[in-house]
């Protein structure tokens, strides 16, 4: 992949937050404040405009790029996590033009990294963390085995989706949502939602360009 892949990502990812937004709303209105579809949506519009703005830019730089303009424009708690797991990414690809597969995986280990740093979540917290995590290890099997990115990325996002599903019994441990306590078990949870988002997004994003 290469930086028209990343762009194509990030749009990609723009395009679901805006397709998904009165969903994620929904999601947060229940176990949180209501704002993460907003949150989203309005985070990834601004790097649509921030990336426009930079045309020579390597896919290191626009990751960072992307993350920088995230931290800036969301108020939320998902806008500091997803801004440093972009930023953590983009620094770990350097100044190269062209991604190979292990490369991509170590970006995306990053970013988790990052997440859970800043966090403090773990796997079962009712966190983005539940979807995240098992979608970097899915890609992590997979080449392990030899497979191409294109099915690596597929069982990432069904890896993703299962996380995500997962959160629905699960008391909330962190942010917003575990306030709420042990009512905030019986519902997905949000921000695990939207990586679902993401990671669909660089599925479909690498797909023929991998
Ligand atoms: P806020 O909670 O500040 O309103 P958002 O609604 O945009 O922010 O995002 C909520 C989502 O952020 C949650 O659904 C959860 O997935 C994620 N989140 C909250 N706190 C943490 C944390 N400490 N670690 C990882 N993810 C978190
Ligand atoms: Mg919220």
């Amino acid at each position: 992949m290469d930086s028209v892949t990343v762009r194509a990502w990030m749009q990609g990812i723009a395009e679901s937050m805006r397709a998904e937004r009165d969903h994620l709303v929904a999601l947060d209105s229940a176990i949180g404040d209501g704002d993460h579809g907003i949150n989203m949506n309005r985070g990834f519009d601004a790097v649509e405009v921030a990336l426009g703005a930079e045309p020579d830019a390597t896919p290191g730089r626009l990751l960072i790029l992307s993350g920088k303009t995230l931290v800036s424009t969301v108020g939320g708690a998902s806008g500091p996590l997803w801004g440093s797991a972009l930023r953590a990414a983009g620094r770990t690809l350097g100044d190269r033009t062209e991604v190979a597969p292990e490369q991509l995986l170590e970006a995306l280990s990053a970013a988790l990294a990052a997440i859970r740093d800043l966090g403090a979540a773990v796997p079962g917290d009712k966190t983005m963390v539940d979807a995240l995590e098992p979608a970097v290890e899915a890609i992590r099997a997979a080449l392990a085995a030899g497979r191409p990115l294109d099915a690596a990325l597929a069982e990432a996002e069904e890896a993703a989706g299962v996380g995500m599903r997962a959160t629905t019994p699960m008391q909330a441990r962190k942010g917003r949502a575990s306030y709420l306590g042990e009512r905030s078990i019986g519902h997905q949870d949000p921000g695990a939602t939207s990586t679902t988002l993401i990671i669909g997004a660089l599925r479909r994003a690498t797909a023929g360009a991998a």
